[in-house]
């Protein structure tokens, strides 16, 4: 099922053929994977914390060895073309009367980003930017009034999980229901309807339960890494069979900043490239900026929010929450 505004866009997707269930599924995650989330990251997290970054940072880099840019854009999946080409030339306002939407979000992975929280939040409203803080409950002490500031300038709290466990998905469903509720315990007040896993930790038995909790939506299927799985579809969509929303996750800072040597020229470049692209399929373009990666580049995000406004003309600035609202209001 699909949002009403993008009705047009999804049918072009059927007459050619392309389903989009079946694009928004969940691979198996490879059994070496799974094991090394479930029981080895577990370990590796009683180190002190810098040696976990440096060992994080070490598994990132054998993964990509040469510490090039390696990203999926819009264009090379067929949807885009098909609905692009279809598209072209109707100049469709579907969101807020923009062409398209950018979230922006910030997934709080530690302590660091938590003291950066309240001048990111400051950076993105002085760019007119509501974005999502997601949050975990349980590896620093959070503060209501933050929560409070945040929710008062239109800013969208979403749940980040109970610690950073990159196996969270792997539990027990017993496990993963208990975890969720004391983590919903702790933020209640605050209108919780959006999850993001750690890791992008994901499996059947989460989005079930993710369901059956009343989440509104998951945002942790992607699309642009070439490590993870992509559903290819920069549109929310409905995952009947889990009772839950699905918006994915494309842009990740840490693809840019922790994971290559990529410059500020060729972040910006990258950049514009995912907004032309997204513009004329009328796409949702959720980007990912932590906190703890942007505390020592404070002026390089400063560039990099300005730089996004510089689309604002056609492309609105909202909260995920905002986006599946407006798209089940609106045809
Ligand atoms: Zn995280």
């Amino acid at each position: 099922m699909f949002l009403k505004n993008l009705q047009k866009h999804f049918a072009i997707l059927q007459k050619h053929g392309v389903v989009a269930d079946s694009l928004f599924t969940v691979p198996p995650t490879p059994i070496v994977e799974r094991y090394i989330r479930q029981y080895l990251v577990p370990v590796v997290n009683l180190l002190p914390a810098r040696t976990r970054y440096a060992s994080t940072a070490l598994l990132k880099k054998v993964r990509n060895f040469h510490g090039k840019l390696q990203l999926h854009y819009p264009s090379d999946f067929q949807g885009w073309q098909l609905i692009s080409e279809e598209i072209k030339g109707l100049e469709l306002r579907p969101w807020w009367e923009k062409r398209a939407v950018v979230c922006l979000c910030h997934d709080i992975d530690n302590l660091q980003g938590y003291h950066f929280t309240a001048r990111m939040a400051e950076i993105d409203a002085q760019y007119g930017i509501q974005s999502t803080f997601n949050f975990l409950t349980h590896d620093y002490p959070i503060q209501n009034d933050l929560l409070t500031v945040l929710r008062e300038n239109n800013f969208e709290i979403g749940l980040h999980g109970d610690t950073h466990d990159q196996g969270f998905a792997f539990r027990s469903p017993a496990a993963i229901q208990k975890r969720l509720t004391r983590s919903l315990d702790r933020l209640q007040g605050h209108d919780i309807v959006g999850y993001r896993s750690p890791a992008l930790s994901i499996s059947h038995h989460l989005l079930r339960i993710l369901g059956q909790m009343n989440f509104v939506y998951d945002s942790t299927m992607q699309i642009a890494s070439s490590f993870y799985y992509s559903v290819q579809l920069p549109y929310p969509y409905y995952l009947e069979q889990f009772g839950i929303w699905e918006i994915p996750l494309m842009v990740q800072d840490d693809n840019y900043v922790r994971d290559t040597r990529t410059s500020e020229h060729e972040i910006f470049r990258s950049l514009q490239r995912f907004l032309t692209e997204i513009i004329p399929m009328n796409g949702v373009l959720v980007i990912n900026a932590h906190p703890h990666l942007m505390v020592n580049r404070q002026k390089f995000y400063e560039n990099f929010v300005r730089y996004l406004t510089r689309f604002s003309g056609h492309v609105a600035f909202v909260s995920m929450k905002a986006v599946i609202e407006y798209g089940c209001e609106h045809s």
